[in-house]
């Protein structure tokens, strides 16, 4: 009888490990990937369609043309976990499962801020960065303030991007000399792993007057001063906030009674929990990465060949590396790569390429190849 691997969550993880394991086992393995949203959005494209460089409808990768990819799509909201008996619950149905892999990421929570629906806009879910369009198009120019409110957050460089990317889209439309760009972030540097990327992320603020407020959160927003609370006890006056809401693991995780201060614990080289035959990857554990999708990849790579060797009755022997290549935006076309490692136990690394044009090009690419590998269609980010 083929092996039941169940795969919930259809996002960077998901998506990577259901392609990969379906392809390989063909009909070794009986493989059901549940999702309630209604298509795949790159977090990048977050961006691009917040500062108007695409439109809504070409970044989303809607689930319903997952035809013929090998495995089963069940669009459904996950209502139960059960991990000692690898039994889900969503509202298409109960699924058991020989193998379960849990890959639902970070939900967010806008609410958690006082004053953040009120008095100003979060850009980090889908329906939050393709709103902020709108507002930027209305906006006429001011105070601008980017900042995260709470920690750990997903994707650290995206931030500074947004800052550098507003700094672009308020010079073309003319309305850079009346607005003032802030950036409140908790790390003491853009890119922490990387001296490099910091410097030269440094450098571009500095360059273009973007005021930076390392080591610190907004705590709360006031919207009848429209002045943002810092951890410092400081404030910010702005005319438009841009925030990063609090992040946490999806309701039905953490009623799952799978979280450890908030996350779920893995082995960091095998993406195992603490429940046999039950995996987790991505913005959902706690690994010791960054909340990113290109990590988040790379440990649903590892954990279906560690599934593939399983069904095949062999000995599961690869493991994860902590390795994962960001893309920076610095603005006008031009592209960072930064390739970093995150090992447990040790001090995290990375170099830094570019910023350049070149780089933009391999950025779409990357984009590009995994829609064809996940979706079997062809794509390019932005037109
Ligand atoms: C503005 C922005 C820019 C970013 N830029 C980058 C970048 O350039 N590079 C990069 O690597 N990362 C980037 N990221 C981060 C990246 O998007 C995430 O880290 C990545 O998507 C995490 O992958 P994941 O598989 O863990 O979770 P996700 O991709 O979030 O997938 C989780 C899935 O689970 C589903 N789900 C959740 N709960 C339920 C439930 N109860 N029932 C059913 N389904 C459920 C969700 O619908 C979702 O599809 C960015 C993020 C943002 C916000």
């Amino acid at each position: 009888m083929a092996m039941r691997v169940v795969v919930l969550g259809a996002g960077f993880g998901g998506l990577e490990l259901a392609t990969t394991v379906a392809a390989r086992c063909g009909t070794e393995v009986d493989l059901t990937l549940v999702d309630r949203s209604e298509g795949f959005v790159f977090g990048f494209s977050k961006l691009d369609v917040m500062f108007d460089r695409t439109s809504p409808d070409r970044v989303l990768h809607r689930y319903a043309d997952l035809a013929d990819r090998g495995y089963r799509f069940v669009p459904a909201t996950v209502t139960a976990i059960d991990p000692e008996r690898k039994r889900v619950e969503t509202t298409g149905g109960t699924f058991d499962a020989d193998i379960l892999v849990v890959a639902l990421g970070a939900d967010l929570d806008p609410a958690a801020t006082p004053g953040l629906t009120a008095g100003g806009h979060e850009f980090y879910t889908v329906a939050g960065a393709f709103a902020a369009r709108d507002v930027l198009r209305n906006f006429a120019g001011g105070r601008v303030v980017v900042a995260v409110t709470s920690t750990p957050f997903k994707c650290p460089p995206a931030p500074s991007e947004t800052a550098l990317l507003m700094h672009e889209y308020l010079t073309a439309r003319g309305l850079r000399d009346g607005s003032d760009i802030s950036l409140v972030m908790p790390l003491g540097t853009p890119i922490p792993p990387s001296p490099e990327a910091s410097a030269a992320v440094l450098a571009a603020f500095e360059e273009r007057g973007i005021h930076w407020y390392p080591e610190r959160l907004v705590r709360a927003l006031d919207p009848a001063t429209r002045k943002a609370l810092l951890s410092d006890d400081s404030e910010l006056p702005y005319d438009l906030f841009l925030g990063v809401p609090a992040h946490r693991v999806p309701e039905v995780v953490a009623a799952a009674g799978m979280t450890v201060d908030g996350w779920i614990p893995v082995d960091p080289l095998t993406l195992e929990t603490r429940f046999p035959g039950v995996y987790a990857v991505g913005d959902v554990t706690s690994v010791g990465t960054p909340k990113a999708g290109v990590f988040a990849e790379g440990q649903a790579a590892v954990a279906a060949e560690r599934i593939i060797a399983t069904i095949r009755g062999d000995e599961p022997r690869t493991h994860y590396d902590g390795r994962g290549i960001c893309y920076l935006e610095f603005g006008h076309d031009r592209v960072a790569k930064v390739d970093v490692t995150f090992r447990s136990g040790e001090r995290p690394v990375g170099g830094l390429e570019g910023p350049s044009t070149d780089l933009a090009a391999d950025k779409s690419d990357f984009g590009a190849e995994r829609i064809a590998r996940w979706f079997g269609r062809e794509w390019t980010p932005v037109q």
